[in-house]
């Protein structure tokens, strides 16, 4: 295809401002997907992404377009919407020479939109704003019009406004593509080079990597090599999807498709990587590459001990589709043989948790999650803690924690709310922006560690629902940290542990320990629990001896009932896990943990 008459564009929008349903009416509209095949969201395949609605992975679509004679070749990218995705989002960003800025016209701006619309323009895309759902009665697309043109420059007129819905405005758009968004530039005698923006496992293909096309060309039973890694594979089918998958005899400059090779593991076919062929290899890699970091670690353990191979396997399969998931088995002393998970962000947990417990059939309890520190202990030795378990013992010299720029946007009325949310959780400001009359940007720089677990539930709860919130990496910094341990009869109880602020600590003890009180039954013998810091204790509760002789209950000669309740208790003992010399259910490790 001749570059000149390509066009590569993504979809920059908050969540649930339409953009899988644009997406459906472009490909209806363009014909590239016959109406009778038509479903709605088309694009959103896998089962969990129909499910919650979200989009993970991104797609690219090919599509045709017809405007003043000739015939366009549309790529749509879909990028991922969500900041624990935000490297998979640049590198997709980077596939494109364009971006269609959609915005609810009830809703206007959020949080997630502003931070994609900066990655796009730092990528120096052609903006193009839209306005979305302007058939519902709430749309006010005169106000976020202004909105709009206030954030990016222009005129308020300039702005698209469509629905998704009905299809009114979407062929304005389709045109306005054409005409606004530059075609692809690339040297097409250089030796090939294309980029890697995705990578999915199928079952039934093995891996199938999205590529866009910078320099050169790829060509079907080509040797292909790998930069990152100089792994080289064999081109079994290269191809573009339209939005099924239609193989070609290669792709050439501009051009955005798909390469079969056969891997059976995303991470021979990292997003990020640039391919070039083996018989003519480039020599520098585009843009740059990172491996991709996990953020957050959480403990991961079946209630079934017996699962835990299960478990592995699960775990395996899933990091076939998933670079950037990172495991080791860990051992704890009260919850048995699991594994140490590294995710991208709370979001990523929950997916992935989710996806083992309905794919897999697990039952798991997973422990509070934790952010990477960096320790340095007295003696100058330096250790990387993803696991309470593994802080060192004795004194520290300094402790460093990720932190993270945060935005939030919200009307107007709730910035005193969120400043002392903020604060609460050791931010600090970093400045204010009024987008328009009534709506407020706020940036904060805040410890990882504190937005990871409740905040966004807290800042939505402080501002009924209106704040959105954004936010990325920013390096880290040394903080007064300490190690919380919680002690049930003088013995450390592992999975409870937990890594906080020094001002924190005590009432992290204190909620641990009276929550332990109720959750664990009494004993023959009296309880002592403790949360400690180091050796001195912060906090204590008692659970108080008892005899428990659950015959006693039955007054007379009830036979069968006796035994049916002594068969209950021996059922109740076998979920009941030795800490030490103390019984505690397992559904206590599980509350408490939940509970957080
Ligand atoms: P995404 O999260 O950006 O992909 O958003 P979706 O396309 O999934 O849309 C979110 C919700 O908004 C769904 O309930 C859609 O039916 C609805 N929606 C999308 N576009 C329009 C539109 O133009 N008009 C109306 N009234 N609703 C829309
Ligand atoms: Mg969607």
């Amino acid at each position: 295809t001749d570059p000149g008459v390509i066009r590569n564009f993504c979809i920059i929008a908050h969540i649930d401002h339409g953009k899988s349903t644009l997406a459906d009416r472009m490909l209806q509209l363009t014909g590239a997907v016959q109406a009778r095949e038509m479903k709605a969201q088309y694009l959103d395949r896998m089962d969990i992404e129909r499910e919650r609605g979200i989009t993970i992975k991104s797609q690219a679509v090919r599509m045709p377009w017809e405007h003043e004679g000739s015939t366009y070749a549309f790529h749509m990218i879909d990028t991922p919407g969500h900041v624990d995705f935000s490297y998979e989002v640049s590198r997709s960003l980077a596939a494109c020479e364009g971006a269609l800025l959609l915005v609810d016209a009830a809703q206007g701006i959020e949080a997630q939109t502003l931070a994609n619309l900066y990655l796009a323009m730092e990528h120096e895309l052609t903006i193009i704003p839209v306005l979305n759902k302007i058939d519902l009665p709430a749309a006010m697309p005169d106000k976020y019009a202004e909105e709009l043109a206030h954030l990016i420059g222009g005129d308020p007129q300039d702005v698209l406004r469509v629905s998704g819905k009905t299809g009114e405005g979407v062929e304005e758009l389709l045109d306005r593509i054409v005409e606004e968004i530059p075609a692809p530039e690339g040297d097409a005698d250089a030796p090939a080079r294309a980029m890697i923006f995705d990578s999915v496992y199928d079952t039934y293909r093995g891996v199938v990597t999205f590529v866009r096309v910078v320099d050169g060309s790829l060509g079907h039973r080509e040797r292909i090599k790998m930069m990152s890694t100089g792994a080289t594979h064999e081109l079994l089918e290269i191809g573009v999807s339209s939005p099924e998958p239609e193989p070609t005899k290669g792709l050439g400059v501009g051009e955005v498709g798909y390469l079969i090779t056969g891997v059976k593991d995303v991470r021979q076919s990292k997003v990020g990587d640039t391919v070039t062929s083996q018989r003519k290899p480039a020599e520098e890699i585009i843009g740059g590459y990172d491996e991709p970091r996990p953020m957050v670690f959480s403990g991961l353990f079946p209630i079934d001990g017996s699962d835990f191979p299960v478990l592995r396997e699960a775990l395996e399969k899933l990091q076939l589709n998933d670079a950037a998931l990172s495991f080791e088995p860990e051992t704890s002393a009260a919850l048995g043989f699991g594994f140490r998970v590294g995710f991208l962000g709370l979001l990523h947990l929950e997916i992935t948790r989710q996806r083992l417990e309905s794919e897999y059939n697990l039952d798991l309890i997973s422990t509070a999650p934790n952010v990477i520190y960096h320790v340095t202990a007295e003696d100058g030795s330096t250790h990387v803690v993803t696991n309470p378990s593994e802080f060192p013992d004795g004194k520290t010299a300094e402790i460093r924690e990720p932190v993270v720029d945060a935005t939030v946007i919200v009307p107007s009325e709730f910035i005193g709310a969120v400043m002392e949310l903020c604060q609460a959780r050791r931010g600090s400001m970093e400045g204010m922006d009024y987008l328009s009359e009534d709506r407020v940007e706020l940036r904060y720089r805040l410890p990882l560690a504190e937005i990871v677990f409740d905040f966004f539930d807290q800042l939505k709860s402080r501002t009924r629902g209106y704040a959105s919130l954004n936010w990325q990496s920013e390096g880290d910094q040394a903080s007064d940290l300490v190690k919380v341990e919680i002690l049930l009869q003088g013995d450390k109880v592992d999975a409870f542990s937990a890594i906080t602020h020094r001002d924190h600590a005590y009432a992290y003890g204190v909620k641990m320990a009276s929550r332990l009180k109720d959750l664990i039954p009494r004993q023959q013998f009296e309880v002592p629990i403790q949360a400690a810091i180091g050796s001195r204790i912060i906090a204590r509760e008692n659970i108080r001896a008892i005899r428990k002789d659950v015959l006693s209950k039955c007054y007379g000669g009830d036979i069968s009932r006796k035994r049916k309740l002594l068969e209950k208790q021996k059922e109740g003992k076998k979920r009941m896990k030795m800490v030490g010399t103390v019984e505690v259910p397992q559904e206590a490790f599980i509350s408490a943990l939940s509970s957080n």
